[in-house]
């Protein structure tokens, strides 16, 4: 382990401010100041306090703690009976100067004592590390080596910066968020369909981002090589800015890329995001677009240039022309063959933040936290309607604390789209153990 025991963090400056007038307008949500700015932020201090609340009455801790059991925690004969208790878990403790503490290695008996240490010790967020050989907590004095652990995914829309023109940074909005909704349902398919993953739980972060956690057995169980292998297969798009390129499109789309590229990324391209970005009426973006043109053909991208330069076409049609040119010049030069799809991945195929799938024992925020800057709850997504998921509408702890939401949409989402299926999969496993050791018993009998 590379990571420290604990470090500290410095927050932004309004992590420290704590003015009661000022939460009490934004907790009423409006009056003489209303206190949300853009991208949905809460003022801190009005999330520090509803958080105690929020762990009380609203955090499923014990729900979670089963989970990271996977099964382990019912005294089935068969049952790992430590493997609950050699789970990781990090509190991220705020102090009252911004900073943060990260106390790490943290282990519980059972779904109970993690309950209580939660409401005790109201961490600002908790995050999931791996099963070790050991009880973490005995790190130091036996040699602690991580064993296993969910297969995970993260995908920032900050990633995406280059190719939004509505947002930037940690904003989000509804014409760049079906960024993520793509990004989402090409991963889930390539997860279940290429890699026959099925115990998949997709969590919105809490601002701009989602993680999924693959809890099936045979994922928990992969090597960090392994690991790496399968976030490499979905990072086809490498590189930052300009030096960004596309593997595995052209001059043949790897079938992968081609399913993806069918069924989610060319309707999305021509239906939502040219007509909400608009990439090709901004300059640097339509360069960009340009510039991967001129790799292949100087000639098309001087003369798509000249057309464009006085042009007052949106980008829909401005792509149409692109579209024409190339599929028209791609019978001479077959360098531009595959051009097209190559554009578009370019700009809309899911960027992966791979370093955080590679690891064992990488640490993730975990379902149900609360983000900071916004107060909302990081709650789970249905994959099979991730269109339908709308960030603004998470609740917040301040909407749970005033009871104007709960989170049983999101227990029942977590239930239905994910963890009912994994336990019941989990009893199978330990029936089947059952099953074999009888059969084995049985064997040496009759011998
Ligand atoms: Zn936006």
């Amino acid at each position: 382990m590379s990571a420290p025991e604990t470090k500290r963090v410095k927050l932004d400056a309004d992590a420290m401010d704590v003015d009661g007038e000022k939460e009490n307008v934004a907790a009423v949500g409006g009056g003489v100041e209303e206190k949300k700015p853009r991208g949905g932020n809460l003022e801190s201090s009005v999330v520090q306090r509803a958080m105690p609340h929020y762990y009380d009455k609203h955090y499923p801790g014990e729900l979670l703690f089963k989970w990271l059991s996977q099964g382990n925690d019912k005294g089935h004969p068969r049952a790992d009976k430590s493997y609950p208790t050699r789970r990781e878990f990090t509190f991220v403790l705020n102090k009252d100067d911004g900073s943060e503490i990260f106390a790490r290695y943290k282990c519980f008996a059972n779904a109970k004592s993690y309950g209580d240490a939660v409401k005790k010790e109201k961490p600002g967020r908790i995050e999931f590390g791996p099963v070790y050989n050991r009880k973490p907590s005995e790190k130091g004095s036996v040699d602690l080596k991580p064993v296993e652990r969910e297969l995970v995914f993260d995908i920032d829309m900050t990633d995406y910066d280059d190719v939004r023109t509505c947002c930037s940074g940690a904003d989000i909005c509804g014409k760049c968020w079906p960024l993520m909704t793509v990004a989402l349902k090409i991963l889930d398919t390539g997860l279940r369909e290429d890699f026959g993953f099925k115990h998949l739980l997709w969590v919105y972060s809490g601002r701009r981002g989602i993680h999924c956690w693959i809890s099936d057995e045979r994922a928990r169980k992969l090597s960090d090589e392994a690991r790496a292998a399968v976030a490499e297969y979905f990072a086809i798009v490498k590189g930052e800015g300009k030096s960004r390129r596309v593997l595995s499109v052209a001059p043949q789309m790897y079938p992968a890329v081609e399913r993806a590229y069918k069924n989610e990324l060319a309707d999305y391209w021509i239906n939502s995001y040219l007509p909400e970005q608009r990439i090709l009426e901004h300059e640097d973006k339509l360069e960009n677009v340009l510039d991967l043109i001129g790799t292949a053909d100087a000639n098309i991208k001087a003369d798509l240039q000249e057309e464009f330069k006085n042009s007052k076409a949106d980008s829909v049609a401005r792509w149409k022309r692109i579209e024409e040119t190339i599929s028209k010049a791609s019978l001479k030069n077959y360098r531009l063959r595959g051009m097209v799809e190559k554009i578009i991945c370019w700009h809309v195929y899911p960027r992966v933040d791979i370093e955080v799938s590679k690891h064992m024992n990488h640490l993730l925020k975990g379902p149900f936290c609360v983000h900071p800057k916004t107060g909302r709850v990081c709650i789970p997504m249905d994959p099979k309607a991730a269109e339908k998921f709308d960030p603004e509408q998470v609740p917040t702890v301040v909407d749970l604390k005033q009871g104007v939401k709960t989170l049983d949409g999101a227990i029942k989402t977590f239930n239905e789209t994910f963890w009912n299926a994994c336990d019941a999969e989990n009893a199978e496993r330990l029936t089947a153990k059952t099953r074999a050791a009888k059969a084995s018993n049985q064997q040496s009998i009759d011998f």
